[in-house]
């Protein structure tokens, strides 16, 4: 097949883009190179031939025109988003720009596009949207994990952008008929993950000999899937899945944030251990909770088990052990992400 990838050189993307290149298949990255997609995690499909990369932004209509008039994908894989919560309260305006107007550009052009299709193209193209469980907002703690028809209610201006475009996305399905996939993901973690995110700001952290921060008491309990398992999951559902549907990704591991990070205490302590002595878990410091702070979230996945046979394969302490060997391993990728001070 020949799949274009909006996002590609971010976290999830990357890995999708990896595994689609292994199954054979042709791969057009399209990605802005924000703050949260270097061109370094590119670097090792660059010289496939298979791979294509068109630096571009999703809300330029006349880009994305271009690039599936020349490109002519089977299919389309919609990654490309701003992030990351906290920037999203400091200033949502990129939010709403890139997550809400750039997946309508998309959805205009693809569906201009679908319909320029022979009837055989048309039967197997799909338009498949990689979404968030925090589109659900918060659940109680003894409250049973979000199904596909769990109302929305998304809390932070990242999961309210993200909601937005999950409806744009269902409305071009039902009112257009442009063939589309909504997939729901959990909290991810995994090599090649910005240092920003909770699991390498931990990592990263202890490493330096720094605070490790968790927000209020890290009661806020995520359910974590390794971003290999998810990349999977994406493919198996754009192969499988049916048109015009839902499916929730999930990990199969809730954790309160708290537990995560001392689990990555306790792995660093053997992988790398402090040159003083003692535990990481002592620089562990408590501070000030983020504003609407969800405090929970997980996912029921039976669909996605029942109807296309996929489960998690990584289990969440052995996939940890592995991703933290991963940063310590490839310091010139993220050291090249940090601010100044901490890229040593
Ligand atoms: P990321 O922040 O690591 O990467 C985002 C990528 O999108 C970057 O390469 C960036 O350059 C690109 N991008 C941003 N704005 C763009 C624009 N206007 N035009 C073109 N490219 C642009 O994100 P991620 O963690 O890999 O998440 C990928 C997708 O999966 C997102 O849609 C996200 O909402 C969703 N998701 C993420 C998680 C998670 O835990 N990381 C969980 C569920 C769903």
């Amino acid at each position: 097949m020949k799949l274009l990838v909006t996002g590609g050189a971010g976290f999830i993307g990357s890995h999708l883009t990896r595994r689609l290149l292994a199954a054979g298949h042709d791969v057009l990255v399209f990605d802005k190179l924000t703050y949260a997609g270097p061109r370094a995690t590119l670097a090792e499909f660059e010289s496939q031939p298979a791979f294509q990369f068109q630096q571009a932004d999703i809300t330029a209509a006349e880009a994305v025109r271009q690039a599936l008039a020349n490109f002519q994908p089977t299919a389309v894989f919609h990654l490309a988003a701003e992030t990351h919560v906290d920037r999203s309260i400091a200033g949502p305006a990129p939010f709403i720009h890139t997550n809400v107007v750039g997946t309508y550009t998309l959805l205009s052009e693809c569906l201009t596009y679908y319909q320029t299709l022979p009837p055989s193209d048309q039967a197997t193209f799909r338009f498949l949207h990689v979404s968030t469980d925090e589109v659900y907002g918060s659940l109680e703690p003894s409250a049973a994990p979000f199904t596909e028809s769990s109302p929305y209610h998304p809390n932070s201006p990242y999961s309210a952008s993200k909601a937005s475009a999950d409806h744009l996305v269902r409305a071009w399905h039902h009112t257009y008929g442009l063939p589309v996939l909504i997939t729901n993901g959990s909290n991810n973690y995994g090599p090649y993950q910005h240092p920003e995110k909770l699991v390498p700001v931990a990592i990263l952290a202890a490493y330096h000999e720094q605070p490790i921060p968790i927000y209020g008491d890290g009661q806020q309990r995520r359910d974590w899937i390794y971003v290999e398992d998810h990349a999977a999951a994406l493919q198996l559902i754009l192969e499988k899945g049916r048109s015009g549907e839902t499916y929730h990704v999930g990990g199969n591991s809730e954790r309160a944030n708290l537990t995560l990070v001392q689990r990555i205490c306790r792995i660093m302590d053997e992988q790398h251990p402090r040159l003083g002595g003692g535990s990481y878990l002592d620089l562990i410091q408590h501070v000030e909770d983020r504003p609407g702070h969800d405090s929970r979230y997980a996912m029921n996945f039976c669909k996605l088990e029942r109807e296309l046979g996929w489960v998690p394969e990584h289990a969440l302490e052995e996939a940890l052990s592995r991703t933290i060997h991963w940063y310590l391993d490839h310091r010139e990728w993220w050291q090249a992400l940090l601010p100044t001070e901490n890229a040593s």
